[in-house]
């Protein structure tokens, strides 16, 4: 450790101006890699001005992935962002909404916490936003928190947030340090950079009480001195502390481009902190070295129904990047709504794919595809990997075209299946309230030696991180076993079935749970990487 540990926890907080999109998550993201890198304990939150819970019910359409931690918060997707750069766990502390900063507001209403006070956005929504932002630096495991305010500075629902910042800038003092992220548009007609928008959204936030100490400014041109000099004069900030975020090739390489900048070193001096120490990243570059040079390259079909939109299988990509680095090949992926799959034009669709993915889902949408898809993958022998609803449609379509039950089905699918091979429990049927009955968050699973989910893990107890409601139903594992598919992981404790796989395929496994949450730059996910393995086709797995 850099500093020592009876040292207050330094807070860092991370806003945005002009536009949404620029990439709070990842510059934040990338602001705790370096210091991470120089050694210091760093943990990132997200604060959510949406009035929903959490995203666990929100559409992908609207937010993208609903990501998911080791205890069960269903969260934004930037969290999977906070993992795979840091290789550290987050938890429910981590994203707090608006909804649920209310929800405990007025809970403590209704037990009389406020002894008859009239309840108020100022002072108590905003100590409750207070309290949830020191709330982990009280854990005393951190050094540094980095808080991501979600939204746009001037937004109507980030107002108290920024409230929030303002009063803990003030209460802080030299702990405390604000980031403001704007957007420098590049005008070709003039052949200029503009600072205008982040003079204004810079103005915006004085407005509110709340002077940024650095500006990191998102350009796709580089900024020259005179710009850095004319942005400081009108915000009020020194030159130095103009930081530049140019367009990465990808993601990984933020963190690089911002070292370049001195991001990490112009914090640490805000924060008034002299032992720097020294950055640290020889991983981090082995795998961005990796992954800009690959040696091959190999395409793979992501079967899903929300395929125009990449955010909503966000950690399934980034899964592949990381597999992909690691097996020094490019992974291609080819996006295939399941939707318009069907016998008929199959072939066609997959006859460039070196293999076949079945994403998680919930709902009838795309079903019939997804099991055409999977039926097509095992008849031919491509390898397939199935994740939540993917490894049930396998479960299905082994059932339908294996077992001859024709009318298999998921319960959630066909409430009236005569086959209900995928089913709820019995203790779940009588619970409807959102969120209730799922599955949620890590669970461990017990792997049988000797299978292919034993050769991926090389170990027998794992754990694997959970978002469903509907499970394998056991009345049917013997016709299973009989007729060729193993099952190959349990749950301890609840002998639910984890994994499914067939030995005499090439490659084909489903898995109840999502691995794709835990692969990280550090620790890509042996599923992946050897589904990658499987699909390049020059080793057995
Ligand atoms: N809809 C399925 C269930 O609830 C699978 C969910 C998922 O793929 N995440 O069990």
């Amino acid at each position: 450790m850099s500093i020592n540990t009876t040292q207050n926890t330094k807070y860092i907080f991370v806003t945005g101006g002009v536009t949404s999109s620029l990439g709070k998550g990842i510059i934040a993201a990338s602001l705790a890699k370096l210091l991470q890198a120089r050694g210091f304990s760093v943990t990132i939150q997200k604060l959510d001005p949406y009035i929903n819970i959490d995203p666990g019910t929100l559409n992908p359409y609207e937010h993208g992935e609903c990501y998911v931690t080791e205890d069960g918060a269903e969260t934004d997707l930037d969290l999977g962002h906070y993992e795979r750069f840091l290789n550290v766990p987050t938890s429910q502390a981590n994203n707090v909404t608006t909804g649920r900063i209310y929800q405990s507001v007025i809970e403590k209403e209704r037990k009389g916490e406020f002894l008859g006070k009239t309840v108020q956005v100022i002072p108590h929504i905003t100590d409750e936003i207070k309290n949830r932002i020191k709330l982990l630096g009280k854990t005393g495991d951190y050094q540094f928190v980095i808080t991501e305010i979600g939204g746009t500075v001037g937004d109507i629902e980030s107002l108290p947030y920024i409230e929030a910042v303002r009063q803990l800038k003030w209460e802080l003092g030299e702990d405390c340090t604000v980031i403001h992220l704007t957007l420098l548009p590049y005008l070709a007609t003039s052949g200029e950079l503009k600072t205008k928008p982040t003079q204004h959204s810079v103005k915006l936030l004085l407005e509110y009480g709340v002077q940024p100490d650095i500006l990191v400014c998102r350009s796709e041109r580089e900024i020259s001195s005179e710009i850095r000099r004319k942005i400081a004069l009108f915000c009020n900030v020194s030159p130095d502390a103009v930081i530049e975020g140019l367009d990465a090739s990808t993601i990984y390489e933020v963190p690089l481009l911002l070292e370049k900048e001195k991001l990490d070193e112009v914090v640490l001096k805000k924060l008034n902190i002299s032992n720097l120490g020294e950055v640290k990243l020889d991983k981090w570059k082995h795998f961005l070295n990796k992954l800009e040079n690959p040696s091959k390259e190999v395409t793979i079909g992501l079967v899903g129904k929300y395929v125009e939109l990449k955010e909503s299988y966000k950690s399934i990509a980034e899964a592949f990047i990381h597999a992909g680095a690691i097996n020094d090949c490019k992974v291609k992926l080819e996006w295939i709504h399941s939707d318009g799959l069907t016998e008929e034009n199959i072939t066609e669709t997959f006859k460039n794919l070196k293999g076949v993915l079945v994403a998680p889902g919930f709902g009838n949408r795309g079903i019939e595809g997804k099991i055409t898809a999977i039926k097509y993958a095992r008849e031919n022998n491509i390898p397939f990997f199935g994740i939540c609803l993917g490894m049930q449609c396998a479960v299905i379509e082994f059932a339908r075209h294996v077992l001859n039950l024709k009318d298999a089905h998921s319960r959630e699918m066909d409430p009236n299946t005569s086959a209900p091979v995928i089913d709820l429990l019995e203790d779940q049927k009588n619970i409807s309230h959102m969120g209730g009955t799922m599955r949620l968050g890590s669970y461990p699973c017990k792997i049988t030696e000797g299978t292919l989910a034993y050769r991926i893990y090389g170990q027998v107890n794992i754990n694997e991180r959970h978002r469903h409601r509907y499970e394998f139903n056991n009345d049917y594992s013997q016709l299973y076993k009989d007729a060729g598919m193993v099952l190959s992981g349990f749950n301890p404790d609840a002998n639910l079935a984890e994994i499914v796989e067939i030995p005499t395929h090439p490659f084909f496994i489903g898995v109840q749970f999502h691995p794709e949450y835990k692969s990280t730059v550090e620790n890509p996910h042996p599923l992946f990487v050897n589904f990658v393995k499987a699909c390049l086709g020059t080793e057995k797995v």
